[in-house]
């Protein structure tokens, strides 16, 4: 049997990319996160919603409410620099399945390494 290149099907790269999730901060953005790392959360809440000011310099250690999921929803005060970790961790705790074995590999991310490496149905068919 020729030794095989794991590859993803396209069924499994469509389930890849039904991972993005809508932005939720302040229940009015809407834009599709493709990233929901807590730093790909950090540059969207930046570039987006933590700059009321254009071309004011950033001030991470200002403190912030979250206000995920509507100005209600959370609540949290914290600093803006923890803004994106917290958003990863508390409100897109986002499970993904492994489409082989169905183990939880933590996010979307992480699914090919699991593929290449640690997957339980290697050898492929
Ligand atoms: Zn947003
Ligand atoms: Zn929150
Ligand atoms: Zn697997």
């Amino acid at each position: 049997m020729p030794h095989a290149t794991p590859a993803l099907s396209p069924e499994e790269y469509d389930m890849l990319l039904g991972q993005r999730v809508p932005c939720r901060w302040g229940d009015a953005c809407g834009v599709l996160l493709d990233d929901t790392s807590a730093s790909g959360l950090m540059r969207h809440l930046r570039a987006y919603h933590l700059t009321p000011t254009p071309h004011v310099p950033w001030d991470k250690r200002a403190r912030a409410h979250c206000v995920w999921g509507g100005a209600t929803g959370c609540g949290k005060e914290m600093a803006n620099a923890s803004l994106g970790k917290h958003v990863a961790a508390v409100h897109l705790r986002v499970r993904v399945e492994c489409p082989r074995c169905h183990r939880d590999v933590g996010r979307a991310g992480l699914l090919e390494r699991h593929l290449e490496l640690y997957c339980e149905q290697r050898p492929w068919p």
